[in-house]
């Protein structure tokens, strides 16, 4: 067998030096990497750029892609091909467009699916030297899932861990291709391998994780009250069996160092859960990213998520989780086509109201795999820019890309970015950052808060939703040199004796 070496990249235009959250999956696919192939150099391009010198004849180079990094992705996929290496593209976006990989990035192989279990089986074809053109690697069940190789990260760059505990989500949002993608069915990990990877990580020095799941609550009280009703006692018991399950996680979460912190994302009917809340604040999940979307009853409508509240009833509903010491973070989507130019204030000042320690307001984007983009593909008979149709505008260079693609009824597209842009500049102001502050109690908590405010809207907002490219540079900027010391503010003194609580 001919030796190789493999590289793992994560495409990003823009490198910030230090990063928030460690992109697990590069992390995982190193572990799938076999001990014959020696330690997989690991690329992420939001600390640095990838150097294609690093890269010779009969190398892999495995690049995951989503829809935002796709052209960059294709950029290093060239690049390494004219090093002579074996390019292999994973990723949603190569799932979906595994043609575009090959024409655009010169992938020798596409993988659809979940790679911990089929990466093994590319690279033993690539060291032959025959990869075959597409691989799927399925949806592997939670028990299979890998860890992380925690080992390879290096020191001083990334400010939380990530740890994965359930990949897959019941509803069905239509501007989401998760339940797609990862499935509608829970597969959800078995509790030693997720306290494991906690600990490990904890040893090094992340006190702050990241619960990296799709939904962290996929067992709702109305799922298990519409089981009763139908008598179906086999689904009952599966429902039933996957809800203790997070219970058991919660309560070995809860018997870890008492200074670790985590954050996910879940649905907002967990709020009407206090037993689940309680056992949430007991493992110490702080945090939690909630899709809020939209503050309308007919905005949720319109992507299928009236599960959610709205109005005054969904201010309780958010109450509910500060009152169990589960912050939220929310997220809005700006453009939907019930939206008016009064929504943006109204979303914000609900925003407030309720709450919302920290919010993300995104517009309305059709994204690949989704109803909504199937929809909007098949309404956008015309349009393009720079000879690329707008159906595929992810491959439009990022500088003249249109940030709305949408048609609205009311507003124009510059009013919708705008009116965005204003949003987050409300939210975001000192005084409000320091007034929401007080959701933690001591002075280094509260600094470590606005700093965090400060670089959230820095690496979003100014960079994803500005047109000015001065605006886009200065923000690029001041983010790398928030995020340097924003990092020192959430590691902790390592601890190489911890051990698993039993
Ligand atoms: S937006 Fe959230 S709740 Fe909706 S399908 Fe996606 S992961 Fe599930």
């Amino acid at each position: 067998m001919k030796l190789l070496r493999v590289h793992l990249i994560n495409p990003s235009d823009l490198a910030f030096g230090t990063a928030v959250i460690t992109p697990r999956w590069l992390y995982v696919l190193a572990a799938a990497t076999p001990a014959e192939y020696g330690t997989p150099s690991i690329v992420d391009e939001t600390l640095e750029p990838f150097d294609p010198v690093s890269v010779a004849p009969g190398d892999v180079v495995g690049i995951g892609i989503h829809t935002a990094n796709a052209l960059r992705g294709y950029a290093v996929g060239r690049q390494a091909r004219d090093r002579g290496a074996f390019v292999v593209f994973g990723g949603i976006h190569a799932t979906l467009f595994p043609e575009e990989a090959r024409e655009l990035g010169r992938a020798h192989a596409t993988v659809s699916g979940d790679g911990d279990l089929i990466w093994s089986k590319v690279l033993a074809d690539c060291a032959a030297g025959a990869p075959l053109a597409r691989y799927d690697g399925g949806r592997v069940e939670g028990d299979t899932f890998l860890p992380a190789r925690w080992d390879l990260l290096p020191a001083d760059k990334y400010m939380w861990g990530s740890v994965q505990t359930v990949r897959g989500c019941p509803k069905h949002c239509s501007f989401c291709s998760v339940w797609k993608t990862d499935g509608q069915k829970p597969r959800q990990r078995g509790v030693d391998a997720v306290v494991r990877e906690v600990v490990e990580l904890r040893r090094k020095g992340f006190r702050f994780v990241l619960l990296a799941d799709d939904n962290f609550y996929p067992v709702t009280l109305a799922d298990l009250a519409a089981a009763r009703r139908r008598t179906d006692g086999r689904q009952l018991a599966t429902l039933m069996a996957l809800r203790q399950e997070r219970f058991d996680l919660m309560d070995r979460l809860s018997r870890l160092p008492d200074d670790l912190v985590f954050y996910t994302q879940i649905t907002m009917e967990a709020a009407e859960d206090p037993d689940f809340l309680t056992a949430m604040r007991r493992a110490r999940i702080r945090g939690a990213l909630v899709g809020v979307e939209s503050v309308t009853a007919e905005g949720l409508k319109a992507v299928y998520k009236d599960f959610n509240d709205a109005g005054e009833a969904l201010v309780t509903r958010l109450q509910a989780f500060k009152a169990h010491g589960v912050h939220v973070l929310g997220s809005f989507i700006f453009g939907l086509p019930t939206d008016r130019p009064e929504t943006f204030n109204a979303t914000t000042e609900l925003a407030q109201r309720a709450g919302v320690s920290v919010a993300q307001f995104v517009m309305l984007t059709p994204f690949p795999g989704t109803v909504d983009f199937a929809r909007w593909e098949k309404e956008q008979s015309s349009g393009s820019v720079d000879g690329v149709p707008l159906t595929r505008y992810w491959l439009i260079p990022s500088a003249r890309r249109p940030k709305v693609y949408t048609p609205h009824p009311v507003m124009s597209a510059e009013e919708i970015r705008d009116l965005t842009q204003r949003a987050w500049d409300r939210f975001y102001r000192l005084p409000a950052v320091w007034e929401r502050s007080k959701c933690v109690t001591s002075l280094r908590a509260r600094v470590t808060f606005v700093l965090i405010s400060k670089l959230y809207r820095q690496m979003y907002a100014n960079t994803g939703i500005a047109t000015d490219s001065a605006r886009q540079a200065r923000s690029a900027r001041r983010a790398r040199l928030i995020a340097r010391t924003v990092r020192r503010l959430f590691i902790a003194a390592p601890m190489p004796e911890l051990q698993e609580p039993c």
